[in-house]
Parts: structure tokens; sequence; C-alpha cells
């Protein structure tokens, strides 16, 4: 649900923008971010190695039990893809479902990679908040003018509320900040 910035949020929404430009220029944002990527390229490739580790020579399991060269090995399913596989067949099950794992694995580490460098320039704590503005600060007259859109949610059980604006802040020393709708 949307709701535009009136009354409380608007000043909620400017306080929203004041903390994420501090988190930006401390590099908290920069951290975080780089934390939380880097846990899922581990994740990626704990995935791709361990759980997608090629393995064609230990014996095939049936239903628990380890299956031996001449038994034979029958899959009840009613999604498809049941029947009844030999032992040479459960092995190329078993390592076709590892392959999976590999390509989802090392995908999601390369993709967590590539998101890292890009987080990394993006969330440069000497990187400016916003955008500037052609204009003179209406406080303290300096052309330090600032601006960013915004979203401040707020979940209420089951329901997200989204306020957002243009938040336009000066430095942090003139303090002046105010808050327009797109
Ligand atoms: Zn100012």
């Amino acid at each position: 649900m949307a709701a535009s910035a009136d009354g409380n949020m608007s000043q909620t929404v400017i306080d929203t923008a004041v903390k994420e430009r501090e988190r930006l220029h401390t590099g908290r944002s920069r951290t975080s971010t780089m934390v939380v990527l880097g846990l899922l390229a581990a994740a990626g490739l704990f995935a791709a190695l361990v759980l997608g580790k090629a393995d064609p020579n230990t014996p095939p399991d049936c239903d628990g039990h380890t299956m031996t060269h001449t038994s034979l090995c029958q899959i009840i399913s009613n999604r498809g893809g049941g029947g009844t596989f030999s032992y040479s067949e459960m092995i190329d099950r078993r390592e076709s479902s590892k392959e999976i794992w590999r390509y989802v694995g090392f995908g999601t580490t390369g993709v967590m990679l590539v998101s890292m460098v890009f987080a990394f320039t993006k969330l440069d704590p000497n990187r400016p908040w916003g955008t500037a503005v052609p204009a003179a600060c209406p406080r303290c007259y300096q052309p330090t003018l600032r601006e960013k859109l915004t979203v401040h949610s707020v979940t209420r059980g089951r329901t997200t509320y989204r306020y957002s604006g243009i938040v336009t802040l000066c430095t942090p020393v003139c303090g002046f900040r105010t808050i327009r709708q797109r």
C-alpha cells in the first residue's frame, strides 16, 4: 500500500533520509552490505563444493539402504520421475542432482561477488548522498543542497505502509531539511 508522506510522516521520512546519509558516510552501510553479500557468496560456495561434490564411486542409496551392483530401486512418485532404476542409473540420478547444486551454488557465488563490487563502489563513504540541487540553501545560502527519493516503510500486521518523498538536506552543520512529493 502506498501513501504520501504528510503530517508526522513527513518528519519520519526526513529522519530516515538523515539516518541513511549517516550510515553511508560512516561506512556502516557498506560494511553491513558486504557482510551479508559475503555470507551469501560463502553459502553458494558451500553448496557447490559440499552438496555438489561429485562422487561417482560411492554406492547409491535406495530408500535408506545401500544398493549392490545387482539390486534395483523402485521409486514411487506421484509427481513423475518414478520407476525402477538400476545401480548405475541411481548413481546418475544422484550425480545429476549434485550437478544442479554446483550450478546453483557457483551461480549464487558469482552473482554475489559481482554485487559486492557494485555495492563497494555505490556505498563508498566518500560518495555524496543523493544528487546535487542547483539552488542555494535558504538557510546558509551555500550551494550545498542535495536531494534523494526516500522511502520509509512501516509494517503493521500483514500490511506494509510505504511513505515516500523527495528529501532535500543541507550539510549536517547547517541542518536545513525539507521534503516534497514527486
Ligand atoms: Zn544550508
